[in-house]
């Protein structure tokens, strides 16, 4: 049998730095490193994005939702149709999302999440996992008012005892939902606010689909569009909601995640998905054409990713 050829895949490394530094349970962030997946056929440039380094292509999760990425890119110039169509042909074109809140100061704060709920935002997320997390949501939820949701993310931080203690202090301030309050999420059954898996997710998906109310998917740390839609239909035959977020990476990966969330709306409503992240960003990658507005982002009829 003859080889078959490998696709030539071209790597752009790349550095963007965040316009603020985002403080989570697991540390700060201040830039994103990766490199955008480049791929050459029949006259079509399909392309994909991966964080980390080009030495891990193409094992990485990340490098194999790259490679995925520029090749179904490619296969959906040549169908004619946006991506989302591919992964599932009822796709809905138009995803609410959610804003994440980065500043750290509370008067910032507080401005912050004006501005966004102003935007058209209905959700906004915020880290927690720190001291003040109840003096910090508390500000947002005072100048949003009650019409709109918080999310908070605990990034594992917590251990199953001081979650519930933590959970069932934020409780009254009206709560969503909680990403993935302690790493394996045992022993939160008495939560007052609904769970959800994130970095489980990657780890050991059966069991996040198990204890979770909510699985959060990120098809740059699960390998791929696919394998996350795989897992986006277990959950909703299971009864979990499912939200798509980005991996704040630029706005080639975060197209991938919004037309991923596009196609799991067709399986039913979800939560807002996690797309509003290029905001974070003080540069990025290209122009963003699905950038949300009114908290919306919108998928133009057009045919490919971007
Ligand atoms: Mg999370």
């Amino acid at each position: 049998m003859p080889a078959r050829a490998l696709p030539q895949f071209e790597l752009q490394p790349y550095r963007l730095r965040l316009a603020q530094p985002l403080s989570t349970a697991r540390g700060v962030i201040d830039f994103r490193a990766g490199y955008v997946v480049l791929l050459r056929e029949d006259g079509l440039i399909g392309r994909g994005e991966a964080l980390g380094s080009p030495d891990e292509f193409p094992h990485s999760p990340a490098a194999r939702y790259a490679m995925e990425l520029a090749r179904l890119d490619v296969q959906a110039q040549r169908e004619g149709v946006p991506l989302a169509r591919l992964i599932d042909r009822r796709a809905q074109l138009r995803v609410p999302c959610s804003a994440l809140l980065s500043a750290a100061g509370m008067p910032e704060l507080a401005r912050e999440a004006k501005r966004a709920a102003q935007e058209g935002f209905g959700t906004l997320k915020l880290k927690v996992g720190g001291s003040d997390d109840f003096a910090r949501v508390a500000v947002v939820r005072d100048a949003v008012g009650p019409g709109v949701r918080l999310r908070i993310d605990a990034n594992g931080g917590w251990d199953a005892v001081e979650a519930l203690r933590r959970l069932r202090e934020l409780a009254p301030l009206g709560i969503e939902l909680c990403e993935q309050p302690t790493p394996d999420l045992i022993g939160l059954r008495e939560s007052p606010i609904p769970v959800a898996a994130d970095e489980m997710m990657a780890q050991d998906p059966d069991a996040a689909l198990e204890r979770a109310q909510a699985v959060v998917l990120k098809p740059m740390a699960l390998g791929g569009l696919l394998p996350a839609f795989s897992l986006a239909q277990r959950a909703v035959a299971r009864g979990l909601q499912v939200i798509v977020t980005t991996s704040l990476e630029g706005a080639i990966g975060r197209a991938g995640a919004a037309h991923l969330a596009a196609a799991v709306l067709a399986l039913g409503p979800q939560p807002a998905a996690g797309l509003a992240t290029g905001r974070l960003l003080a540069a990025d990658l290209c122009p963003d054409p699905l950038a949300p507005r009114d908290g919306v982002v919108q998928i133009p009829e057009k045919a490919g990713l971007l």
